[in-house]
């Protein structure tokens, strides 16, 4: 059996653990088959890959959506929430070779950019192709909406076909819904009790603005604007009073995984309430995204305040430059200076590898597992800090 021998100043373990100068051995299939911690003495250096950085497991992405990456620099920054879903509307007119090839040229950037895991978010069968040949380990989730009663029935049975395409492919796939703005309780219903038959992961985009919440409580600010400004009436979307988490947790399964996504504008007592009503709420963060809508980040010390379970995605680029767990985590060690790497690094990997239901084989650097390894490079190693020059290497 072939194996490699792989060495870096800084191991991280897990969100408490971080290893001194020590050893990964790695059989020819990526499984972890011993680590060993060598602390100042490093005799044993005989047949030792040794770089300079920090090793850590391969990341998972938590939330992505493949199709879109064709729009890639075709929407302007900074227009809010409505604007962006607007002009996704008019660029969803390309033709499936062009999704298709800036899909592989996508998949192959997250590759090199050390993702081993996906949750990819689809509208239609575009990406299956792409996820087939590809070494990443995608999960698909199904996405439907619809606010129009009349056509709820359709729009689920659609969901269901696209699903089965998937599986009969032979990738993992569920139905999911899109937001709490965007999908009637009817609608909610058929797809949660379609979830509790299976192994039940739920991804949703939550609070990605302000007008979302507005939307809820009293039918107004800028999203519900947009949605009149073109005719959609939003008549299957109630009005509650309530901010839009608080106002669909009755719909979800309380033991499902819960991918929040994006939470830019989720405050502490929401937070308290959904955590109340769901046991297994994954908040996920797209820093990178955030500031190319909205211009502005979530309120991340109030969600460790509350010990909540973080993980990141990439978001789409439609609404990012690159597709790179690392540059997500950038943004918020600069924004939020005291979070140690160890702990971005469990967001970056583990978390989101529990949040998939993939951690058995991904997510952390143990004995046993293939996760991955990358190695980031260009990190303050005084402090153990990312800087604007840290870059991610895939080493295994
Ligand atoms: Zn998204």
């Amino acid at each position: 059996m072939m194996y490699r021998k792989i060495s870096a100043h800084y191991i991280v373990i897990d969100k408490s653990t971080t290893i001194k100068n020590g050893i990964i051995t790695v059989d020819n299939n990526g499984e972890i088959l011993e680590i060993k911690s060598l602390g100042n003495d490093m005799q044993e250096t005989a047949g030792v890959e040794f770089y300079s950085g920090v090793l850590v497991p391969g990341f998972v992405n938590a939330h992505c959506h493949l199709e879109l990456s064709h729009m890639k620099d075709k929407i302007s920054k900074k227009t809010g929430l409505e604007g962006f879903i607007s002009a996704i509307q008019n660029l969803r007119t390309a033709s499936k070779d062009e999704i298709v090839k800036k899909s592989q040229k996508a998949d192959k950037e997250m590759i090199s950019n050390g993702i081993v895991a996906v949750g990819d978010i689809a509208n239609t069968s575009h990406s299956i192709e792409t996820k087939l040949k590809s070494a990443i380990n995608y999960h698909t989730f199904v996405e439907l909406f619809t606010s129009n009663l009349n056509i709820v029935n359709d729009v689920f049975e659609a969901g269901l076909n696209l699903e089965d395409l998937f599986i009969k492919s032979g990738l993992s796939a569920s139905l999911t819904a899109h937001a709490p703005y965007s999908v009637n309780p009817k609608l909610f219903n058929l797809i949660t009790e379609h979830l509790s038959k299976s192994n039940s992961v739920i991804s949703i985009h939550n609070q990605e603005c302000e007008s979302e919440n507005e939307l809820y409580i009293n039918r107004s600010g800028a999203l519900y604007e947009m949605f009149k400004s073109k005719g959609i009436a939003l008549q299957g979307i109630p009005t509650t009073g309530k901010s839009s988490i608080v106002s669909i947790t009755e719909f979800l399964n309380p033991n499902d995984n819960t991918i929040l996504v994006h939470n830019t504008y989720t405050k502490q007592e929401d937070i308290e309430f959904a955590t109340k009503h769901l046991n297994n709420i994954y908040w996920c963060f797209c820093p990178n995204a955030n500031l190319y809508i909205e211009n502005k980040l979530p309120d991340i010390e109030t969600f460790r305040s509350k010990k909540q379970k973080i993980c990141i995605g990439t978001d789409s680029l439609a609404s990012n430059s690159q597709l790179s767990v690392l540059d997500e985590l950038k943004v918020i060690s600069e924004a939020f200076p005291n979070i140690e790497l160890p702990e971005l690094i469990s967001w970056a990997s583990i978390n989101g590898a529990e949040a998939l239901n993939i951690n058995k084989l991904l997510g952390s650097l143990e004995i046993n597992k293939r996760p991955g390894i990358n190695l980031i490079e260009n990190i303050n190693l005084n402090n153990l800090k990312l800087t604007d020059e840290s870059r991610v290497k895939k080493i295994v």
